[in-house]
């Protein structure tokens, strides 16, 4: 009982951002956040999934902004830090979780326009993400963040080149943020998620139904993750427990990178 009342209040106070927090696992963590006490930003595009998840985090008891804001912008990634530190005071974590999939294509058959799309949102939205985020956690003196990366940000993920590209610029750049940083206070991990029930797998085995048995079998597990496994996650690289973590890839996937 004690111990599950300090992991439902290790937030308290605290100023959490959760981009690509209008569903799946980012929504998952938001309301998690927002359970543990936190004052939580919910950053998406979507302004109706947005709405949403700020309602399920006020109707939890907790305290949640949204903020319409698309991470490959950077005049709007700006101003997501600028609303959430004039709203809050501060930023004390930030999950940067927003992402879109590839279709299932081998390399030489994707075309130019969906290498930028994927780049654009998986690489420069996590980039800018963390360079706002970065320059108002120096001003004081700390912070965490955590990105979402994949499973194919560790091996190499076929039929899925440009998504495995991106997901590893995304734990490149984790690395090296996280030892440029470390001095500062500021730690920098990422989750890499195996396959989760979310729309975004809703959508890959409705092109592709007859995926999901042998999708579930990659997993030594036998199953798929729930967001809210992968927000646990999230939430213990953000928190004080893992106080001398920092450039860690966190797999969260039931073993499948373990064989
Ligand atoms: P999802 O599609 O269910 O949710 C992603 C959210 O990101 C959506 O609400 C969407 O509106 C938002 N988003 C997309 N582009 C955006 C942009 N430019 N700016 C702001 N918000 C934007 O996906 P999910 O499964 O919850 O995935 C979340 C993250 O987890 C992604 O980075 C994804 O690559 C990663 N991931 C997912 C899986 C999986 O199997 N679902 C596995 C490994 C990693």
């Amino acid at each position: 009982m004690a111990r599950e009342k300090q992991k439902e209040s290790s937030f308290e106070g605290k100023v959490v951002l959760v981009t690509g927090a209008a569903g799946g696992i980012g929504r998952a963590a938001a309301v998690a956040f927002g359970r543990a006490g936190a004052c939580v930003v919910v950053a998406d595009t979507s302004v109706d999934g947005g709405h949403a998840t700020a309602a399920m985090i006020v109707e939890n008891g907790g305290k949640a902004l949204f903020v319409q804001c698309n991470v490959t912008r950077a005049t709007e990634v700006e101003a997501l830090i600028d609303k959430t530190v004039a709203y809050y005071g501060r930023l004390d974590c930030a999950f940067n979780n927003a992402g879109i999939e590839e279709e299932h294509l081998p390399l030489a058959d994707a075309e130019e326009a969906l290498f930028d799309r994927i780049m654009n949102v998986n690489v420069k939205g996590t980039w800018l993400c963390m360079k706002y985020e970065i320059r108002q956690m120096l001003k004081q003196g700390g912070g965490t963040i955590v990105n979402t990366a994949s499973v194919a940000g560790l091996v190499g993920a076929p039929t899925q080149p440009i998504y495995a590209a991106s997901k590893h610029a995304v734990v490149g750049m984790t690395k090296t943020a996280a030892a440029e940083y470390a001095r500062e206070g500021i730690r920098i991990n990422s989750v890499c998620p195996g396959v989760v029930n979310t729309p975004m797998m809703g959508r890959a085995l409705e092109r592709e139904p007859l995926r999901e048995k042998k999708l579930r079998n990659v997993h030594p597990m036998g199953r798929f993750a729930e967001p809210a496994e992968i927000a646990q996650a999230a939430m213990w690289l953000c928190s004080e427990h893992s106080s001398f973590v920092t450039g860690h890839q966190l797999a969260v996937d039931g073993g499948l990178t373990a064989i």
